[in-house]
């Protein structure tokens, strides 16, 4: 599905929300996918990080909603804190609902479907919740079109900041100078 395709198929096209990934080194290295519902930030935070592949499936544990203006937060959380530890802007941009029915709905019934334009990431994907274990389990999948990749990660072929272009490194040594 092209852009133009994703958003003739909305009813509401001119409803785009923020789209963000955060890089997070806490206790472990992982990737905050967060999308603007309902005047907050839904997040997931996604050891692997997105997948560009439809057979991957990947981990997404539903992390409590952050403020909207955490969305460009870059810098490191004190030690103390929770979630202490480096954090980087990774990708940002726009994400418009495939469904003709609110965001918040969507999360509700458990599978949200979107079409995020980020400067990293490109193209549809679902947010669905897995029925068994933990409620906080999600997966994020790459949906099939144009944008899909066989082969590649993604986090590694573009590890840098979109917001500085800095690694987490040296977004880290930066703040203990
Ligand atoms: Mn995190």
């Amino acid at each position: 599905m092209s852009l133009e395709e994703a958003r003739s198929s909305q009813k509401n096209p001119s409803q785009d929300g923020i789209y963000i990934i955060h890089k997070h080194r806490s206790r472990t290295l992982h990737y905050d996918l967060r999308l603007e519902v309902e005047g907050a930030l839904a997040s997931w935070a996604v050891p692997k990080g997105a997948p560009l592949n439809p057979a991957d499936r990947r981990l997404a544990i539903r992390v409590e909603d952050h403020p909207l203006d955490y969305a460009e937060f870059e810098g490191v959380i004190p030690e103390g804190e929770y979630g202490a530890g480096p954090v980087m802007v990774w990708d940002s941009g726009t994400y418009a609902a495939l469904k003709d029915e609110p965001p918040a709905d969507s999360l509700a019934r458990g599978r949200l479907d979107v079409f995020i334009r980020g400067q990293k990431l490109r193209g549809a994907f679902a947010l669905i919740r897995t029925s068994r274990g933990d409620a906080r389990n999600w997966l994020l999948i790459k949906m099939k079109d144009d944008h899909t990749r066989r082969g590649g990660h993604i986090t590694e072929e573009a590890p840098r900041s979109v917001k500085t272009g800095l690694t987490l490194d040296e977004i880290e040594s930066q703040a203990a100078d």
